[in-house]
């Protein structure tokens, strides 16, 4: 089974992802991660985030061995991601190693803004996670500040808005909700009860009902 878990940035999905795989036995995906590693190359090499060609040279000759790098992570690297993710050859790029970890059975979760439109528009389960964006900034702040980095919540919120936009607005795989995606407003819920209302959704959709 595929299940494709969407949705905007901070809103709460890659932790909802891993808890679901865990769960079920699956393997997960973080797909952003995909293209913070591009990014992170292209701005180590000092190369133009804008260059279509050299992104979807490094996107094609990427080692997943890189994922696990903790500088991945940064607000820097995934502002990045965004700009380099809406080239549409860096996207071309990736789509064959996405759709070939889902495959492998006996199932996989995978998130990101395109996977139950474009990487995997066949999948079982299709969830769209969204949250309000301020309590998404409040999220990311306390997060920073537990470990013991400072955070300026305001400009967290500035730097989702921006991010929402261009993800959203972009012509190739912009992030928006497939039409047979079930929506999870996890504004105000906490890890437990997102991962609760996940498990409800696939569990609903696995005795063939319809959520009510
Ligand atoms: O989810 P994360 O913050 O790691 O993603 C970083 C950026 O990568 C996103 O803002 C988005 O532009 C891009 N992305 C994408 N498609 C995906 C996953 C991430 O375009 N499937």
């Amino acid at each position: 089974m595929i299940i494709a878990i969407d949705g905007p940035a901070a809103s709460g999905k890659g932790t909802l992802a891993k808890r679901l795989a865990a769960h079920y036995g699956y393997r997960h995906l973080d797909t952003g991660v995909i293209y913070r590693a591009v990014a992170h190359a292209m701005l180590s090499a000092g190369l133009d985030l804008n260059d279509e060609a050299r992104a979807a040279e490094v996107a094609m000759t990427l080692d997943p061995g890189t994922f696990d790098d903790p500088a991945l992570k940064s607000h820097a690297v995934g502002s990045a991601a965004s700009v380099v993710s809406a080239l549409p050859k860096v996207r071309e790029a990736l789509v064959a190693f996405q759709r070939q970890f889902a495959a492998v059975p006996p199932g996989a979760v995978l998130d990101g803004r395109d996977i139950g439109t474009v990487i995997c528009p066949d999948a079982e389960v299709k969830i769209f996670v969204v949250a309000d964006p301020k309590i998404r900034a409040q999220r990311r702040a306390l997060e920073a500040r537990s470990r013991g980095e400072a955070a300026d919540e305001a400009a967290i919120l500035a730097d989702i808005l921006a991010r929402d936009e261009r993800d959203q607005n972009r012509s190739v795989a912009p992030l928006k909700q497939a039409p047979d995606a079930y929506l999870l407003d996890n504004s105000h819920l906490d890890i437990e009860g997102g991962v609760r209302a996940a498990i409800d959704i696939v569990e609903a959709v696995r005795a063939g009902r319809q959520r009510v």
